[in-house]
């Protein structure tokens, strides 16, 4: 596909000129679609937009022109969409499914899914608290309950659990548990098979409905509408809705205002991304079910180099036990270290000072120049604090330093502002939710 080498062209330019983190958080995730000489962009949110179009476009307009041998229309907009590109918002006059197809329900409970094998600390305790509750009276507390938070921090393990414990108690009742992309293709196919009153019926008649990962009914207006009249039957009927998004219900985009809001009138939790403690409970509670316990230091040491989320941390663990496997050598620190070696490698390169001002500048739509000045708008006063807290956490610089990379700062300013970050957390969802997104962007 020739119109692919101009992406492939610029992805390579860009992976050469940028920072790993940078180009991991802006232009790997964008989709990339040609039609003519005319080229849709589409950014996962709007401050990638945002960036996109600031910093990167005129680079891509160049190639793209190049390429056309003339000016190339591109259009940036914001969507769900993950690569490789389909090229279709809504296909509901699309040929996807053969007419006779029923609908069916691809995703099941898996039952390895446990509350028992389900590891809990600060970052998920209420979340785990409110999913317990849902599970032993569903319908009669929180309707819908919305657990949100970042990639690979459990929200499925959670809502399976659920599912699980359910069933288990309620061997009769009518569960789904649905991924939105399969829940999409069902709108679809329904519309297509003209099996709309089945498709209705069988969401209406469910006693547990668990659908994850929302978000990806975004910019689908037709699978929206099916979706808030399911919500709506379901609540009203007391039947439990459980619902997990990468991030809570007022900040998803391409989402009509009514489901968001509907989204949040029984209760909203977050997973956060769990803390060093909580990495080694989950560690050693993995490596003691896969059969090959480890101790506590090998624990700690890869508690400590793998800090994204848990589905990284199994990844480690999972590395180390077939590298033991394979040199039948036990378990030990030094083995983890051998093992671990171009993780670790690859970690050294820390998370420079200068690439968290600029990543949180760009989120917060604010000029470098800004955060480091001594402006004290809350505009500009608030992301600085954040940046700050975040070089705190993740480099290794003191105080003073971190004072001095913020236009000469004394170091007291740090730690006020760190202070400030920390119980503002606690206080405000919508920083919260941005701190952690920043906080694992910067980390991958
Ligand atoms: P998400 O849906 O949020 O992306 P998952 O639920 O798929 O994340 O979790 C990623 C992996 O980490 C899964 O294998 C899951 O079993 C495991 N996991 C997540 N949270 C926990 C936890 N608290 N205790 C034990 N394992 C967990
Ligand atoms: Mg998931």
């Amino acid at each position: 596909m020739p119109h692919q080498n101009l992406w492939d062209s610029c992805l390579a330019f860009f992976k050469d000129q940028l920072p790993a983190q940078q180009f991991n958080s802006w232009i790997k995730p964008l989709v990339f679609e040609v039609s003519g000489s005319r080229i849709t962009l589409t950014a996962p949110n709007g401050f990638t937009l945002k960036v996109i179009q600031e910093r990167f476009l005129p680079e891509i307009a160049a190639r793209a022109e190049t390429f056309f041998a003339t000016p190339a229309q591109i259009e940036l907009r914001v969507g769900k969409k993950t690569a490789p590109p389909v090229a279709s918002p809504e296909p509901v006059n699309k040929a996807v499914a053969s007419p006779q197809k029923k609908l069916k329900h691809t995703a099941k409970l898996n039952p390895s899914l446990l509350f028992d094998n389900f590891v809990t600390g600060k970052a998920n305790q209420l979340a785990h608290a409110a999913a317990i509750q849902v599970a032993d009276s569903p319908g009669m507390t929180y309707n819908p309950l919305f657990i949100y938070g970042g990639v690979g921090l459990g929200k499925t393990h959670l809502i399976q659990a659920i599912g699980n414990q359910f069933k288990k108690e309620n061997n009769q009742a009518n569960i789904c548990y649905v991924h939105a992309t399969n829940y999409v293709s069902d709108v679809v196919r329904a519309f297509q098979t003209k099996q709309f009153d089945e498709f209705k019926q069988y969401y209406n008649s469910l006693d547990l409905l668990l659908i994850d990962d929302i978000q990806f009914i975004a910019d689908k207006p037709g699978t929206q509408q099916e979706f808030f009249y399911t919500l709506n039957s379901l609540i009203d009927t007391n039947k439990q809705v459980i619902i997990t998004c990468d991030t809570f219900p007022k900040e998803i985009s391409g989402i009509e205002p009514r489901l968001t809001s509907r989204f949040s009138c029984g209760l909203t939790v977050a997973i956060e991304p769990p803390g060093l403690e909580m990495r080694v409970a989950i560690l050693l509670q993995k490596a003691v079910l896969s059969g090959n316990p480890i101790g506590e230091d090998v624990a700690f040491f890869i508690a400590k180099h793998v800090r994204s989320n848990i589905r990284e941390l199994e990844g480690a663990l999972n590395r180390i036990e077939a590298f033991a496997r394979f040199h039948k050598r036990p378990i030990t620190t030094d083995l983890a270290k051998e093992a671990l070696k171009d993780l670790l490698a690859a970690q050294n390169k820390q998370v420079s000072i200068e690439n968290i001002q600029k990543t949180v500048a760009d989120f917060y739509r604010i000029k470098l120049l800004d955060l480091l000045s001594k402006k004290r708008t809350r505009i500009i006063a608030r992301p600085r604090q954040i940046a700050m807290c975040l070089a705190r956490e993740l480099t290794q610089l003191s105080l003073p330093e971190i004072g001095n990379a913020f236009g000469g700062r004394d170091h007291s300013t740090v730690l006020h502002a760190c202070k400030t970050i920390e119980s503002l957390r606690n206080t405000d969802a919508a920083l919260n939710a941005d701190f952690n997104l920043l906080n694992q962007t910067l980390r991958n």
